[in-house]
């Protein structure tokens, strides 16, 4: 099907700020146009419970058109989950080259410590995490959990749920809770760590929070973070590696968040493929499955976010 016109914001150059609506992947993928597709999970794949309709038959497309896929997700989770995760849903895991996620980049930022950041962190962590979503496993880390923010040298977040026992079971706590623990953070001056730089995530067409939310809060109180994800480039630089790729103008990453996924592919210089069904659509005004955005909805959104995808479509569709 041809793509329609460029739509352009005025007052910018059309080569920074255009995107062209889509309404499928078919041309793309029939042009052979990107060697390396970065595909998010949440929003795109699936929502957590589910896949998409129309998801697993349009990734065996891409795949039967060449294209290279590595999951990027900004989960908490092992990278080997998240392929379980897909698995499970009813995806061809096979059709991938791998998975990178926040959680492995994590993992092996605290494992390795090959990075002077890393390196000069301590061992002591107050954790942020989960308990009814499943429990994090930090076997194998060399961490002592400590309760009390005195003892702490840095936070580590993976969820938003409870904190972290030296027993390790986990304490449930409110997001309110939390953040009281964050203010006396600030005050001992240590750093988070955050293993899922996502603001909220879909699942099953309700928002969850997710551990940015309190990494923002933490920055807000004047605290230093390291984001373990998109939009920073370090998780980008990682899908490349995966794939096979050293040119960024060979790869297009596919999301749902403007400030995560289609920044991230902004700032790493390769091209973006926005999905409005996901965490945008109530902004975006869309009340049912494949709905067409706004144009003029979809301009004055990107610029909110300063984040400007190349291409637009209502989800991950053939
Ligand atoms: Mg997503």
């Amino acid at each position: 099907m041809a793509a329609a016109p460029l739509r352009s914001v005025p007052g910018t150059p059309d080569s920074a700020r255009a995107f062209r609506c889509l309404d499928g992947l078919r041309s793309l993928a029939e042009k052979g146009r990107f060697k390396a597709w970065f595909l998010d999970q949440f929003g795109v794949l699936h929502d957590g419970k589910q896949p998409y309709p129309g998801a697993v038959s349009t990734l065996e497309k891409l795949a039967s058109h060449g294209a290279k896929m590595v999951i990027i997700s900004n989960s908490s989770r092992r990278a080997s989950v998240t392929m379980q995760k897909v698995n499970s849903l009813g995806f061809d895991a096979s059709l991938f080259v791998g998975a990178i996620t926040s959680g492995e980049l994590t993992h092996q930022s605290l494992l390795r410590r090959d990075d002077s950041w890393f390196a000069s962190l301590g061992r002591s962590c107050i954790h942020m995490t989960w308990s009814d979503r499943g429990a994090i496993s930090l076997e194998g880390l060399g961490l002592q959990i400590v309760k009390n923010v005195e003892d702490a040298d840095f936070i580590l977040a993976h969820g938003t749920e409870a904190i972290g026992l030296p027993s390790g079971d986990v304490l449930p706590m409110g997001l309110e809770d939390l953040e009281l623990i964050l203010k006396r953070c600030v005050e001992k001056k240590i750093p988070m760590v955050v293993a899922n730089p996502d603001y909220v995530t879909v699942e099953a067409r309700a928002l969850r929070v997710m551990p940015g939310t309190l990494g923002a809060k933490y920055e807000k109180l004047g605290g230093e973070v390291k984001w373990m994800g998109k939009p920073d480039k370090v998780i980008y630089r990682s899908a490349m590696m995966m794939a096979g790729v050293d040119d960024a103008r060979a790869c297009v990453a596919v999301g749902d968040s403007l400030h995560h996924d289609i920044k991230g592919a902004n700032v790493t210089g390769m091209e973006s493929i926005f999905i409005t069904g996901g965490i945008h659509a109530d902004e975006l005004g869309l009340k049912s499955f494949g709905e067409v955005a706004d144009s003029a909805a979809l301009q004055a959104l990107s610029c909110k976010y300063n984040a400007h995808p190349s291409y637009v479509l209502p989800s991950f569709m053939w």
